[in-house]
């Protein structure tokens, strides 16, 4: 039978049978909203009846500028299901880069918090929506001008659910590139469908039913890594953290809702451990909840760390490009009985590709041998990985002939088939002739007891090309010197891998998506060595 794989079905599903599962949203002020799958499938299902009746075609683009919450939640199903395409606009980005995106896109139509207005005031003569619809978060009712989402989800008009082709495009992200300008990429129903499939399984996030869910990662974020279609698929119940992300209103928000996996990028996590770290005591959080990390690499010290207070960190690796979950590190059965130190290197590793993702590393002489030494560029392929960037034929480059994606992430994979990532092929140091991978340096770094952070650049040098330099920041009201931090890495590093100098910063500059600025610190600290030395 050909049935079409769209989340029109995930919806029709969900309202089906979990009409019960429970979705909470932590509110602007605080307070929590409560409903029920049952009240968010009609919600989203007459958003979508609205949204055609407002003039939404097949294909139209249609915006959100949302934290995590409900309403963003409703906007997920009913944008898609209503024919149209979910793009989810970055509210960390400048104004003009939020500008450019969805006029690039083509946005038709815009979804934004009341919170979110002051945002949009900044760039909305550089736009041109047709309508724009507000969601009165905070009570307060909506100015003139705009639709009231409330008053639009309360009409009755249905859904004239359109016969939906599974590679019709349902949703579309913008990178978050450290360079360059942002690139789109269109999700197809299927894409989306095969992702949460994939995500679901119990070697990759192992979602079921009886999960209580908590993306922190933003629904802008590539979709919060595809969780809220996974988590509707399988009737968890959802629990979003809205504007609040500092890590005490996170660990009650966990504690309270029982929270069993939440997912997002390290910063966040180092914040919640040095909060636990100061009041061991003081949560009493789910067994075993699970905290998916990806966007940058996970410290093998932070793994550890959770461990000690029984909560399990999941490593996945993607891109924008890849919807994003293309690796994930569980510890297979053949390495069940590695200890230790053995142990937590291979939980540092950013994982084995899931079912119908392909990947190899690419060196200048072809394939690189699974060894776990040879490093290349990862190149994947598979169902959920974009095809070609929208309306940006210029980058047509990232794909091979035979269509593999180009990640740009410099890897090894070792003879099980886990990926390590060592660099960003920019941000790869190369050492008299030697490559040095600046990803290990940090992720020891920051296993030394008093540091928070740690970024590790390359900087010219006359006769060895490039030496690395790390950018240090110390935990607060501690104090550490350079030679202290050399000598706790010198014994696990070759000489010539370790630092000519540290330096120590209060702050790392970060994307929006917690990336650390590297070219930034690059210029910051350019003339280094020459002052210095
Ligand atoms: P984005 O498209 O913004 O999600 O960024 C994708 C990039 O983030 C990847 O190409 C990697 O360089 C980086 N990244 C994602 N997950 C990880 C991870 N687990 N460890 C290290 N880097 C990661």
């Amino acid at each position: 039978m050909r049935f079409p794989l769209t989340l029109a079905h995930i919806l029709e599903r969900a309202g089906r049978l979990f009409p019960q599962s429970e979705i909470v949203s932590r509110l602007p002020d605080r307070s929590l909203h409560r409903y029920t799958y049952a009240d968010f499938c009609r919600r989203a299902r007459v958003l979508g009846g609205a949204l055609q009746h407002l003039g939404l075609k097949r294909g139209d683009r249609v915006a959100t500028l949302m934290w995590n919450h409900h309403a963003h939640l409703e906007a997920y199903f009913a944008i898609p299901c209503a024919g149209g395409v979910l793009h989810t606009l970055n509210l960390r980005l400048h104004p003009d880069d939020i500008a450019y995106i969805a006029n690039h896109a083509g946005d038709r139509f815009l979804i934004v918090d009341d919170v979110l207005l002051p945002l949009y005031d900044k760039f909305r003569d550089r736009t041109k929506f047709e309508r724009v619809i507000v969601v009165p978060l905070t009570g307060s009712s909506v100015p003139a001008g705009f639709e009231d989402h409330e008053a639009l989800v309360a009409q009755s008009v249905p859904l004239e659910a359109p016969v939906l082709d599974e590679e019709d495009p349902a949703g579309m992200c913008y990178t978050s590139g450290t360079t360059g300008r942002p690139k789109g990429v269109v999700y197809s129903h299927r894409a989306l469908v095969l992702h949460s499939l994939a995500s679901a399984l119990p070697d990759v996030l192992g979602l079921g039913n009886h999960d209580a869910v908590c993306p922190v990662v933003p629904m802008f974020h590539v979709n919060a890594w595809g969780l809220p279609f996974t988590a509707v698929m399988v009737g968890a119940k959802l629990v979003f953290p809205g504007p609040n992300l500092d890590a005490v209103s996170l660990l009650d928000l966990y504690e309270r809702e029982q929270v069993t996996l939440t997912a997002g990028v390290p910063t966040i996590w180092m914040g919640i451990l040095q909060a636990l770290e100061q009041e061991p005591a003081r949560w009493k959080l789910a067994a075993g909840m699970r905290m998916v990390v990806g966007g940058a690499a996970a410290p093998e010290a932070m793994i550890r760390a959770f461990d000690r207070f029984g909560l399990r960190v999941i490593q996945g690796w993607g891109m924008t490009e890849t919807t994003p979950v293309a690796a994930v590190n569980y510890v297979k059965r053949e390495l069940a009985q590695v200890a230790g130190d053995e142990h937590y290197a291979l939980r540092a590793k950013q994982g084995v590709p899931l079912p119908f993702v392909e990947v190899r590393a690419m060196t200048g002489d072809g394939e690189a041998p699974w060894d776990g030494k040879t490093m290349g560029e990862l190149e994947v392929r598979g169902p959920w990985i974009a095809a070609r960037y929208h309306e940006l034929q210029e980058e047509a480059g990232k794909w091979t002939a035979d269509d593999w994606f180009r990640t740009g992430d410099v890897v090894t994979i070792d003879a099980h088939g886990y990926i390590k990532i060592t660099d960003r092929i920019k941000d790869l140091i190369k050492s008299g002739g030697e490559w040095i991978s600046s990803v290990d340096l940090e992720n020891a770094l920051v296993g030394h007891p008093k540091v928070a952070e740690a970024a590790v650049i390359a900087l010219p040098h006359p006769k060895w090309d490039e030496r690395p330099l790390a950018v240090v920041v110390l935990k607060t009201g501690l104090s550490a010197t350079a030679d202290e931090l050399r000598n706790y890495l010198a014994p696990k590093f070759a000489r010539y891998w370790l630092p000519d100098d540290v330096v120590f910063v209060s702050e790392i500059p970060r994307t929006s998506t917690g990336k650390m600025m590297k070219a930034k610190l690059r210029e910051q600290f350019k003339g280094w060595s020459e002052t210095n030395k």
